[in-house]
């Protein structure tokens, strides 16, 4: 784990594998919505992974929506498309 925890964060591969989940590709894996960047946002939202959809939707449920997302590669390609799907509950012990 800490030989692992050595290796450098670098930014996304130009060409990942191809994720079980993400083949056929989603509808939404290209989604751009203007041709070019807007020139403002409130706020932008580097990633459309599961941290970056989560913010988005709770910005949304406010009155923020001039919100820019930003992804290097697909929709959901990272770590979110390729997951186990494993939910796991963690017990906190009641110390009260
Ligand atoms: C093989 C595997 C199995 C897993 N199994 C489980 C499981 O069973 N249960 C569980 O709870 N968790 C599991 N996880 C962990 C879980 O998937 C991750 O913790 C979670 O998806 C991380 O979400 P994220 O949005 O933070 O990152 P990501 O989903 O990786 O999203 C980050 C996004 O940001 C984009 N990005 C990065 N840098 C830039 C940049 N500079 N500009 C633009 N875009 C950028 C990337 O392309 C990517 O789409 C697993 C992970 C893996 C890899």
């Amino acid at each position: 784990m800490e030989k692992r925890a050595q290796i450098p964060v670098t930014l996304p591969v130009a060409n990942p594998t191809v994720s079980y989940w993400q083949d056929p590709p989603s509808a939404l894996a290209d989604h751009r919505t203007t041709a070019t960047l807007p020139a403002t946002a409130d706020t932008v939202i580097i990633g459309s992974g599961i941290t970056g959809a989560a913010i988005a939707w709770h910005l949304l449920q406010g009155a923020s929506t001039n919100i820019l997302m930003l992804e290097a590669r697909q929709a959901c390609s990272g770590a979110t498309g390729r997951n186990g799907m494993s939910l796991f509950t963690i017990l906190i012990p009641n110390h009260s």
